[in-house]
């Protein structure tokens, strides 16, 4: 007998499930699979940021902090926000939580009720869907492709504004198809935006510092500072220290925002880990150098990974301008195989875990990940070739 709750019964399970039981069950067999499904930097923590949680822990820094973050934190996290996304924002209008899946949790359960809409992109990241079923609202897809880059526009953003219309979910540079929206394409969503003045945007910026082009990153908060009282901008060390496991998360936003967040964290985590905190510090005010080795292996590897599927008959990707993942489209394929989950399974039976499109309310395709080394990166589009032949 199971007692879940109605909301619980809301969340899908994971759609790679199939595909993940397999990859454990082919390893336990002793096969050599390669796995291009994660989404983390294969690279270490810098080891200045390591050497802060240790001195962390010997200095002590073991206790509670307050619930939204140390104030150390909140202020190297404001020279985050001014320095790589350009946003002016007081420490106090920041909060820290356990990584940026929390503060997207808690900014939509704090808001959201039954009969609410938001509007989320597609391909999405996986979670952002299943938060929104479980704080009772309505998820609308606002469909996006290759040919359009992968980003919504502006009359496709005011076609799907209702009077239930609560948030929009943007994410630049986006999980899972790297696409990110130039400055101007923010300016026209921010105008349409102005016209419907009950609708908050989250902009997760996550993968900002891992991002190909010249320049600043563009964000909304810096193009539309007049909508600022309803932009939540979230950020976080995960990606751009490779500090998954750390989990911190930075958020700014207007202080109704942050305060509402900070009554929910209050009584759900607490406060994020003092050591994660302390280590956090560290990578925002620490040297950024490495930053700059990363993004130009990861550019080598995209080129690399872009080039070789585009090579394959039947697969092709854009480009991505950010983030370490690569939207393939197989719809020349589907006819063989049926769908993208049992092309994922194939792939997997000859050595190469993806995942599969749908699992990003796409279709069709699948995300390879390149935060994989060169040599296993190379090992793995063969096999993929030898696989569709
Ligand atoms: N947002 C996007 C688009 C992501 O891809 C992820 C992680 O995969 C997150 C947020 C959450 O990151 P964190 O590990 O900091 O919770």
């Amino acid at each position: 007998m199971t007692q879940l709750s109605k909301a619980l019964a809301r969340i899908a399970p994971s759609r790679t499930t199939a595909i993940t039981d397999r990859a454990i069950q082919l390893r336990a067999e002793g096969r050599d699979v390669i796995s291009l499904s994660v989404g983390e930097p294969d690279f270490a923590t810098p080891a200045h940021v390591v050497e802060a949680a240790k001195d962390a822990l010997d200095a002590g820094d073991t206790k509670y902090t307050a619930v939204v973050g140390t104030q150390r934190l909140r202020e190297a996290a404001a020279l985050h926000f001014k320095r790589d996304l350009g946003i002016a924002v007081p420490p106090s209008q920041i909060i820290v939580s356990a990584g940026g899946k929390q503060a997207i949790f808690h900014a939509l359960l704090a808001t959201l009720d039954p009969g609410d809409e938001v509007l989320i992109p597609s391909p999405w990241w996986v979670s952002y869907p299943e938060i929104v079923r479980f704080a009772g609202a309505e998820v609308l897809d606002l469909p996006t492709d290759a040919a359009g880059g992968f980003r919504i526009t502006a009359a496709q953003l005011e076609a799907a504004i209702t009077p239930a219309t609560r948030w929009l979910l943007l994410n630049s540079p986006g999980n899972p198809t790297g696409a990110t929206y130039p400055a101007e394409e923010l300016r026209a969503l921010g105008e349409v935006l102005r016209r419907h003045p009950r609708v908050l945007v989250m902009s997760d910026d996550i993968y900002a510092p891992l991002r190909y082009g010249e320049g600043l990153h563009a964000t909304l908060a810096v193009e539309r500072p007049d909508l600022a009282d309803r932009i939540l901008t979230v950020s976080g060390v995960s990606k751009s220290h490779a500090m998954t496991g750390f989990r911190i998360g930075v958020s700014a936003g207007p202080a109704w925002l942050i305060g509402a967040m900070g009554r929910l964290q209050s009584h759900s985590s607490g406060n994020p880990a003092s050591i994660s905190q302390a280590a956090a510090v560290a990578a925002f005010e620490g040297p950024q150098e490495f930053l700059l080795d990363w993004r130009e292996r990861f550019r080598a590897r995209r080129d690399m990974v872009c080039a070789s599927i585009n090579a394959i008959p039947g697969l092709s990707t854009p480009i991505p301008d950010g983030a370490f993942y690569c939207m393939v489209d197989a719809t020349p394929l589907m006819a063989r195989f049926g769908d993208d989950e049992a092309l994922c399974l194939h792939l997997l039976e000859s050595g190469v875990a993806v995942v599969p499109a749908s699992a990003f309310g796409g279709k069709d395709g699948f995300r390879i990940s390149f935060a994989a080394d060169e040599a296993k990166l190379e090992a793995a589009l063969r096999r993929i070739a030898k696989a569709v032949a």
